[in-house]
């Protein structure tokens, strides 16, 4: 384990040419001091964990001292937000420090949201607010424990300095680390500008760093078809963790589309609590374009919008093929987790209809998504056709439950797997706990307080979702009232 000042850095991004970002440094933060550190993503960088409570990490973090091998860097990048392009995006409030290199060769970007002013901040403040960087840091060790791709989160950071939203809160920032932050946006960029020489050298950027199990004795060509069907694919088994595990994005703009297929920029997410496939946690998503079950379209739509600005590179042909594969290998990716979600591993005709079933029965009495499966995945096979009042938290009317678990109870009859090894399964797909709206405002309510206890006790089961941790049952209820349908602002 390293010191700071020890880490290895190899500042790839940072080498290209100018167009690709403008160096500037942080500006900083009044009297910062540190909320949290994750110690799991302080070990991925061979650092000491230790090191989170020295004055120099809380300065360097905070932009009020510098680490000779860092070279901060705001990214130059466009997107389409809500389906219209905005040529003038880029990092504006955050901020590449450097590319950490571990002994196993590993590259992490350690990024500094909350950095202040760039170039790119257009009416923006440049500044993070505690609130949000909470809910950025715990979502990302959530999903990391559910084990879905997603940047990570290694400290969030406060400070007495003043930053304005509907009311004055705290300036903060969060630490981001991330095996890379190329966006869908970044190749946009260089479309829209006709940079063609740029987007050429992007894309072999991304296949040199990131992709090396493209052939590169193959033609140029098929490299970059080759790419762009990575994506493709990345992009649909994320889509397809995120609907099997109920988790809505809120913002899914080309900007915040990783071409890694990681889960990126947490704003105003949500994990769904009652299952609505309509749900829209985005205060600000007026039309619900980025609503709960419409992830799988956008992305595609996401998808086209990338393939467009590849077009200098790649013949449309080659574009329209690689996307046609995203349906399928969303459809296989999502079909296996879900039969998982039950204990099944054949493939049968009828599983179509006892899906169906199921979704029409969790929609029509809002049952908890997580606490359904989550239920289900405890009862023997033999158990299940007296097994409905096990249930009974979570329904109003057991009638329809008890049908279908009669057609679960045949279903699983032509399954070889034996009951033991089903409820393993289900146990370590199943999740018994969600990064709930509402636990994660009472952990913002009592940080603002000054209390950062309950960070604590979310990040320790978060990462270990599957894991029973008896002492914190509270936490894996459904919400009460006042946390249903909290909404979540866009301002961050
Ligand atoms: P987002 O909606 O979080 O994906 O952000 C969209 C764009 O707005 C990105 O270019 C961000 O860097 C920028 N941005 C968001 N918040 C701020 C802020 N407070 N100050 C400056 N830029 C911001
Ligand atoms: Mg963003
Ligand atoms: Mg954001």
């Amino acid at each position: 384990m390293k010191k700071l000042s020890e880490l290895v850095f190899n500042n790839t991004y940072s080498a290209l040419p100018k167009s690709f970002g403008t160096f500037i440094k942080p500006q900083p933060l009044d009297d910062p001091f540190l909320v949290s550190v994750n110690n799991r993503v302080s070990q991925m960088l061979e650092l000491d964990p230790a090191q989170a409570h020295t004055q120099y990490f809380v300065d360097l973090f905070t932009g009020n001292d510098e680490h000779p091998a860092m070279a901060p860097l705001a990214m130059k990048y466009t997107g389409h937000q809500f389906g219209q392009y905005n040529p003038d995006l880029g990092d504006g409030r955050g901020l590449l420090m450097g590319e950490v290199l571990t002994s196993s060769g590993q590259k992490w970007d350690i990024h500094l949201k909350g950095s202040g002013l760039t170039p790119y901040s257009r009416q923006g403040d440049g500044r993070a607010v505690l609130r949000s960087s909470i809910r950025e840091y715990l979502a990302s060790a959530a999903m990391a424990g559910l084990g879905i791709k997603t940047t990570h989160a290694l400290a969030v950071l406060s400070s007495n300095t003043p930053v304005f939203r509907e009311t004055v809160e705290r300036g903060a920032t969060l630490i981001r680390v991330a095996d890379s932050h190329l966006r869908f946006g970044h190749f946009e960029y260089f479309f829209y500008t006709q940079q063609y020489a740029e987007l050429k050298l992007l894309a072999d950027y991304l296949i040199s760093h990131h992709f090396p199990e493209i052939n590169r004795h193959n033609n140029e060509t098929g490299q970059y078809r080759e790419m762009f069907n990575h994506i493709v694919q990345l992009t649909a088994e994320m889509i397809a963790d995120w609907q099997a595990v109920g988790f809505a994005h809120g913002v899914m703009n080309t900007d915040n589309m990783s071409v890694l297929g990681l889960t990126f920029d947490y704003g105003p997410y949500g994990f769904l609590d009652d299952y609505e496939p309509g749900y829209i946690c985005n205060h600000s998503d007026y039309s619900g374009r980025y609503a709960f079950n419409q992830q799988p379209t956008i992305a595609l739509w996401n998808l086209s919008a990338l393939g467009y600005a590849l077009t200098p590179l790649l013949e449309k042909q080659a574009i329209d093929q690689a996307l046609q594969n995203y349906q399928p290998l969303l459809q296989k990716a999502y079909s296996k987790k879900m039969r998982h979600k039950l204990g099944l591993k054949a493939t049968l005709e009828q599983d179509t209809a006892l899906f169906a079933g199921l979704f029409d029965l969790l929609k029509s009495q809002a049952v908890d998504y997580t606490l359904f499966f989550r239920t289900l995945s405890s009862l023997p096979h033999a158990e299940l056709l007296s097994a409905s009042h096990h249930f009974q938290a979570l329904f109003e009317d057991l009638a329809p439950l008890a049908a279908w678990l009669s057609l679960y109870s045949v279903r699983l009859e032509k399954e070889s797997l034996d009951d033991a090894d089903r409820l393993d399964l289900m146990r370590s797909t199943n999740p018994k706990f969600i990064l709930r709206n509402y636990l994660a405002q009472q952990a913002i309510e009592l940080a603002e307080k000054g209390d950062f206890s309950m960070i604590e006790q979310l990040l320790a089961i978060l990462q270990h979702p599957f894991d029973e941790h008896p002492e914190f049952d509270a936490f894996a209820k459904r919400p009460p009232e006042w946390g249903k349908k909290l909404e979540i602002s866009c301002s961050s």
